[in-house]
């Protein structure tokens, strides 16, 4: 692997090598070395850890103002490289270099609109109930933050966790996701290089079975911000029952998409495909479950299978292409696996085909597990591949049972014209989010973000939510004539 570019941990500013190597590999492309990770172990998290703990006594009393102007920065060179850090998240993940481009702008766009969260008031001046007593309520920082990551977004889900935590004056131990070290040394990089002082946003390059224990039981760690498996979430959560700390989780999701007999047709095909495919389906509210009644079903069908005809796959960096390939060998083992078993249970499959392209890459065609019933394995356990199912129901009333039997109720879609089935479904799913005539994937970062049942724990990301999780709230109480 000699002449590759070496990624390493960032510790109090200085770059820290580990004592073993990952490849970081395109998975349009295998013979294409991206880069090597340098994976430190506990003691690059142990030391990161105490380096954000020693930075958090200054950064958390700079000003509203230092603390935007260094994201606001940070947004500024994003955006200003946005081709060449889209061509690398495209290049490492594998989404299209259109999808990655969009995802690197949002990243932009995250820090600049936390550069202005961070000028915004979040106290409170209140009267008391007791004559003459003035109550603040104020919003601090929580203190050492740890960020893990899922590989799906290398920068975006990065960025709505750092910013907030920075903005807030709170420090950082970011620990990103094996296959996509080099989007997320970008990161950090810039946020570095755009003012932070040593300490204040820590990188750990390292195995999360490895690090993770630290990151998330070090007692300098105030909180633990972790998106990615419903396992692995589980065991951050069963791990810090002892200790207190903050714990935020986004896990995986099971998003149905309800198509009724009132749905504009077109309209519903391109939700599908958007949401099922977008991303080589690898989103956490990518639509997965088609719920379709039995008046529309069989011409909803009949127009998708045409539409996936038609849908190129290819090198994630080649122009025109309607998809990348899967991201690494085992989860296009994971959707192969999940596509037999569909077969087994009864289903008939369209698409789902292994393809060669011009590389030899993880390439899947869009697959579709047509006559499932919604108690199937493949409709009660996340893919995150490529690959959707079509329940067929009787109507709307059933159609939304099914939606609502999801145990991960991250997002729930409706496509329909009918006003009155619109309402009904937003006021009665289950899910966080509720798109209608939309893609169950494709969020704003001003708003509020999260699941409910399995898909999250804690408080909302992203938006006006984010106070909650990245500040810990202290009420105070001055009795009159005190010195002001
Ligand atoms: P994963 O759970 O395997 O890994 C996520 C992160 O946790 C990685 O950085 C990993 O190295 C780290 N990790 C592994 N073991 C750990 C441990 N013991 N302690 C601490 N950290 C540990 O998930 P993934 O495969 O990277 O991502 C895919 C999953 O993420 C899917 O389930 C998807 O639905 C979910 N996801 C959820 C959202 C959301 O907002 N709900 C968004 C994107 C992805």
């Amino acid at each position: 692997m000699s002449g590759s570019r070496v990624l390493t941990s960032v510790v109090g500013g200085q770059a820290v090598a580990g004592s073993d190597e990952r490849p970081d590999v395109n998975p349009s492309d295998l013979s294409d070395l991206v880069a090597i990770a340098s994976l430190g172990g506990t003691s690059v998290a142990s030391d990161a850890v105490a380096a954000a703990s020693a930075a958090f006594a200054t950064w958390s009393r700079t000003t509203p103002w230092q603390r935007a102007e260094v994201l606001d920065r940070a947004g500024t060179e994003i955006i200003a490289r946005a081709d060449e850090l889209g061509d690398l998240l495209a290049r490492e993940e594998g989404k299209t270099y259109p999808e990655a481009r969009g995802e690197v702008v949002r990243a932009a766009q995250i820090m600049k609109y936390f550069a202005g969260v961070a000028l915004q008031p979040h106290g409170q001046a209140l009267d008391s109930v007791r004559p003459g007593i003035d109550i603040t309520v104020t919003r601090e920082p929580v203190g050492v933050v740890s960020v893990i990551t899922p590989w799906n977004f290398p920068i975006a889900i990065p960025a709505w966790k750092i910013a907030p935590a920075l903005a807030f004056g709170n420090t950082v131990v970011f620990k990103p996701a094996d296959l996509v070290p080099a989007s997320a040394w970008e990161l950090v990089d810039i946020l570095n290089r755009a003012g932070l002082p040593a300490g204040v946003l820590n990188l750990v390059l390292g195995r999360g079975s490895v690090v993770g224990p630290v990151l998330t039981g070090d007692p300098a760690v105030s909180a633990v911000t972790f998106t990615g498996s419903v396992e692995t979430g589980r065991g951050i959560l069963a791990g810090s029952a002892g200790s207190g700390i903050k714990v935020q989780l986004e896990l995986g999701g099971k998003n149905p998409l309800v198509v009724t007999e009132r749905a504009d047709l077109a309209v519903a095909v391109e939700c599908a495909m958007q949401g099922g495919f977008g991303s080589t389906g690898q989103r956490c509210t990518a639509s997965s479950i088609l719920v379709v009644t039995d008046g529309v079903h069989d011409a909803f069908v009949d127009a998708l299978t045409a539409r996936m005809g038609a849908w190129s796959v290819g090198d994630a960096r080649t122009g025109g292409i309607d998809m990348g390939p899967v991201v690494d060998a085992s989860q296009l083992a994971q959707d192969s696996s999940y596509l037999d078993t569909a077969r087994a249970e009864g289903a008939e499959i369209v698409g789902g085909k292994r393809v060669d392209g011009a590389t030899e890459g993880h390439y899947l065609t869009p697959a579709l597990a047509v006559g499932t019933s919604i108690t199937d394995t493949i409709n009660r356990e996340e893919v995150f591949g490529p690959v959707m199912s079509v329940v067929r129901v009787a109507d709307y009333a059933e159609a939304l049972a099914a939606a609502n039997a999801s145990t991960m109720n991250l997002s729930a879609g409706i496509c329909t014209a009918d006003l009155a089935e619109a309402s009904h479904f937003k006021r009665n799913s289950k899910a966080g989010m509720v798109m209608v005539n939309l893609p169950t994937a494709g969020v704003d970062f001003h708003v509020p973000f999260g699941g409910r049942g399995e898909s999250s724990h804690g408080p909302r990301e992203q938006g006006t939510a984010a106070v909650e999780f990245f500040t810990t709230s202290k009420t105070a109480y001055t009795a009159p004539g005190s010195p002001s």
